[in-house]
């Protein structure tokens, strides 16, 4: 995500970040810091208490946008990539509730973290599609 025009990712946070919270929240851009909701720790979230994102190594955003009506849920890493437990359960919650789903793998290059995810989906052959097609067209996730 670019944070008032600086790319953060892994191994280069937000400057605004303290390590314990941000220096200046009340200015905090709207999106994707205000708009942020981490799928853990919302009202009754349907996350299991293993998936909170220390332990389960994922952050979930449930409804990042709607795709022909139905939400989509967003599951990035914290590192490089989601543990294949925790990305069973979001696929399996992905498919019981019929919502597609776009999880993230942070792209290293020389064990360096880079600013590029790669993205994949599960869903419906034609969200997949679609998905290929919006990272074709440079769109991002954040903003
Ligand atoms: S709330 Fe936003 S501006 Fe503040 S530290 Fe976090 S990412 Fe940076």
């Amino acid at each position: 995500m670019t944070i008032q025009g600086v790319p953060v990712y892994p191994g280069r946070p937000c400057p605004h970040s303290t390590r314990r919270g941000c220096d200046d929240y009340a200015n905090r851009p709207v999106d994707p810091c205000v708009n942020f909701a981490c799928g853990w720790i919302i009202d009754r979230s349907p996350l299991p208490d293993w998936m909170k994102p220390d332990n389960a190594r994922v952050i979930v955003l449930f409804s990042k946008f709607l795709w022909q009506g139905a939400p989509v849920d967003l599951a990035v890493p914290v590192g490089r990539r989601i543990p294949p437990r925790s990305l069973t359960w979001l696929r399996h919650f992905a498919e019981e509730r019929r919502r597609p789903l776009i999880h993230t793998e942070q792209v290293m290059e020389e064990g360096r973290f880079q600013e590029q995810q790669r993205w994949f989906g599960h869903g419906p052959e034609a969200f997949q599609r679609d998905l290929v097609r919006w990272q074709g067209q440079g769109r991002s996730l954040w903003s």
